[in-house]
């Protein structure tokens, strides 16, 4: 009678990513230990469990539920009541209930470290198979139709369960309990490699694809989001063809290792970057690469950093076992395009890319890139969130009352939601500037609306009129009546992206840096200091503008805007008699009639970009060529700053809001050596920085912008804040460049209706 009176019960609701973590079986094997008797289930907002036993018991498995939860997972809340006794007799795992779906969508995950070890066990009955997985890894997302996340809802509906796997998913206390890829030999996917001339082989997949890749040829080798283009990356050979029939002339290629002793012999690495690199996330790390290596030199062309990475499922894996060297691996695709994700349009789209691919049968549904990340000197920072980290979501202590669709800004795009006590942000979709990347940004809305059920009340975009993304709002609430449109200023949004991150609710000093947006007064807005809250901003100061000469063209030829900043510094007479590279490139008739242009505005908006200041710098200090890619410049001027031992800055004034370079300028034409302007003006911005940070002392700082992913500026001005005691935020979990817009207006929208 006095063991029954002594006995509790307690009823849990637990929110987070708990579902298809293995977090049931987790809870059934915690209650056996506890001897504590009732039940677990899913339901549309999490876990949700009743037990009873020993007042002791619960509050031991209560603290072992935060202690030794499983490693996917993430509880945002657990709410607890105190129910009546009811007698259970056992404890149970109850069957998921479907009614309302807003629990969250994981990522996909690398293989485990005890499915690597299966993997390699000549005895294990999964040995060398390329799709092992359990409840703690492989594809989530990926594989995913809808949710709740079953089997039956993902790519895996379509292969039946041999006998002794469905022993290993019905049972609770076997590792694989309900991981819904599983899989084995003789039920799973299948492995094909085939050539053009129409070669397939199955048995031996792995083997043929690895004497490709040995002779130097190319092949598209299925992931986890979509194909990669492979090959040996110490072959130049293999590695310039590759660059010339992707047209992707410099922008860096990534590198996969078999393990991270290879990537130590041709790269130094920190602590912070190893931690990174070995994570269960995998991201691909942006490290330095040594000057000995045997990679070959067009993998990263005229910069001293290397994106790196280790296999993340069981097919890398057993590739690179079984190869001798580490290869590239690049998405697959046409340039401004996604990432292909099935093999019938690796041979529509790029056939005269490859020599052969290596496929399988398990549909990626959502396709997803690989994350992109790096360590400065105190914060890891987020490039590109995709595969491991995304879709992601955040917990909102306060509910939003509307349910927020922001759709981000038009390069690097993402997607997020608002919906009841979560932000979820999307995977990197990518540039839209092309209509298949648009349809693939569709599709991936479709997919996030589907899979939480989600019809906006709100919506958010950019205040840019030509971007995709705004002409797409502004005709969906025309055609759906009492939806709502907010239109949110670019670089407000890049503050608001570190401010959702770290659930700041308070006013801070922003700096906005970037290469372009759309500002309030209708002129491209990219180097912006903001006193802002998640209410209101004023502009505090802004970069000087310039003309951009040709528009567009400015931003691919960085001679054009190093030609408006010496007009900007310099009468024509002036510059026709001065001895300067750029002016060589250009006649004396193109420089009069470019001066002309930009004294009456023809064809050459104004732009306030500080990454259009590091281009007219980079071509200022000798840099005659065009950029290969976004962001080219930034790169080069960091890696050879690097070089130069100078703590030197130059002149510049603040005055009026605005930040004046034209004494920069004057002492960057004097300063002949490249190395030294490069340190020279990326301690300058740093020391700008710091100078407004002094102007407003007791707010925090928050940097945000695609000019932050440049590490000797963000090392340096992080350094410099730390000095001052100064408290700062820069975004790690969420990327800092435009993918992170849309996070940012999603904030400000569930800050409004809250
Ligand atoms: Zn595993
Ligand atoms: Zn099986
Ligand atoms: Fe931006």
């Amino acid at each position: 009678m006095e063991a029954l009176i002594s006995k509790l019960n307690f009823k849990y609701h637990i929110s987070g990513i708990v579902q298809g973590v293995g977090f049931r079986p987790f809870i059934y094997q915690l209650a056996a230990k506890y001897m504590l008797k009732g039940y677990v289930g899913n339901d549309g907002d999490g876990v949700i469990l009743q037990i009873e036993g020993e007042r002791n018991s619960i509050t031991a498995f209560k603290r072992d539920i935060e202690l030794l939860k499983p490693p996917l997972s993430r509880i945002d809340f657990i709410q607890e009541e105190q129910k009546e006794l009811v007698g259970f007799k056992d404890f149970s795992i109850i069957e998921s209930n479907e009614s309302t779906i807003s629990t969250m969508l994981s990522p996909d995950i690398s293989t485990c470290r005890e499915c690597l070890q299966e993997l390699t066990n000549s005895k294990n009955r999964r040995y060398n198979y390329p799709f092992i997985n359990c409840t703690n890894c492989g594809p989530r997302y990926t594989i995913i139709e809808n949710l709740p996340y079953d089997r039956e809802k993902t790519s895996m509906k379509k292969f039946f369960m041999c006998t002794e796997c469905r022993m290993e998913y019905e049972n609770p206390l076997d590792r694989r309990y309900h991981a819904e890829p599983i899989s084995c030999y003789n039920c799973g996917p299948e492995l094909v490699f085939q050539t053009f001339n129409g070669k397939v082989d199955k048995k031996q997949a792995v083997l043929s694809t690895v004497k490709y890749i040995e002779q130097g040829l190319c092949v598209a080798v299925k992931g986890i989001g979509g194909f990669h283009l492979v090959c040996d990356a110490t072959n130049e050979k293999a590695v310039s063809t590759l660059r010339r029939n992707k047209h992707r002339p410099t922008k860096p290629l990534a590198v996969m290792f078999k393990n991270i002793t290879d990537i130590k012999k041709v790269c130094s690495l920190t602590k912070k970057d190893q931690e990174l690199i070995l994570s269960k996330e995998r991201p691909i790390v942006i490290v330095s690469k040594k000057r000995n290596h045997d990679l070959a030199d067009s993998i990263a062309p005229n910069i001293d950093k290397i994106g790196v990475f280790l296999p993340y499922t069981p097919l890398h894996e057993i590739l690179l076992r079984t190869l001798n060297s580490p290869i590239v691996a690049t998405s697959a695709n046409l340039s401004d395009e996604p990432i292909i994700g099935n093999a019938l349009e690796i041979f529509k789209k790029i056939p005269l890319m490859i020599d052969a691919i290596l496929t399988h049968d398990r549909k990626i549904l959502n396709a997803c890139d690989d994350s992109v990340m790096l360590n400065t000197k105190y914060e890891t920072i987020m490039l590109r969130m995709a595969r491991g980290y995304a879709p992601q979501s955040f917990y909102l202590k306060e509910k939003t009352s509307k349910k927020i669709l922001a759709l981000g800004a038009h390069q690097k795009s993402t997607i997020t939601l608002a919906l009841g006590n979560n932000m979820i942000i999307s995977p990197h979709i990518g540039d839209l500037s092309s209509i298949e990347a648009f349809e693939y940004y569709t599709r991936t809305l479709d997919t996030l609306k589907r899979v939480y059920n989600f019809e906006p009340d709100v919506i958010v975009c950019d205040k840019h009129p030509k971007y995709e993304t705004t002409k797409w709002a502004k005709q969906y609430v025309q055609e759906h009546s009492g939806v709502e449109l907010i239109e949110l200023q670019h670089h407000y949004a890049h503050a608001l992206s570190c401010m959702a991150e770290y659930s700041l609710d308070e006013e801070v000093l922003a700096f906005c840096f970037d290469g372009t947006g759309y500002g309030d007064d209708g002129k491209l807005w990219g180097g912006e200091v903001f006193v802002a809250s998640a209410y209101h901003y004023t502009r505090v100061y802004h970069f000087k503008e310039l003309p951009l000469l040709g528009g567009d063209k400015a931003v691919r030829e960085p001679k054009r805007v190093a030609l408006s900043l010496l007009y900007e510094c310099f009468t024509l007479e002036e510059i026709l008699s001065m001895e300067c590279e750029i002016l060589k490139f250009y006649s004396i008739d193109e420089v009069k009639l470019l001066h002309k242009m930009f004294k009456r505005s023809i064809n050459s908006p104004k732009s306030s970009s500080l990454g259009r200041l590091f281009d007219g710098v980079y071509a200022l200090s000798g840099h005659m060529n065009d950029l290969g890619y976004e962001g080219e410049s930034g790169a080069i001027l960091e890696t050879i700053s690097k070089k130069s031992k100078t703590k030197a800055t130059y002149k510049y004034s603040l005055k009026d809001g605005v930040i004046d370079y034209k004494m920069m300028i004057c002492q960057i034409l004097q300063d002949s050596n490249k190395e030294i302007i490069a340190k020279k003006f990326i301690f300058t911005i740093s020391k700008i920085i710091i100078e407004i940070s002094k102007e407003h002392p007791n707010i925090p700082v928050v940097l945000s912008g695609g000019v932050f992913q440049n590490n000797v500026l963000v090392s340096q001005v992080t350094k410099e804040l730390k000095k001052l005691g100064r408290r700062y935020y820069i975004q790690s979990k969420t990327p800092v460049n435009d993918g992170g817009i849309s996070l940012g207006q999603a904030y400000y929208a569930v800050k409004k209706y809250r």
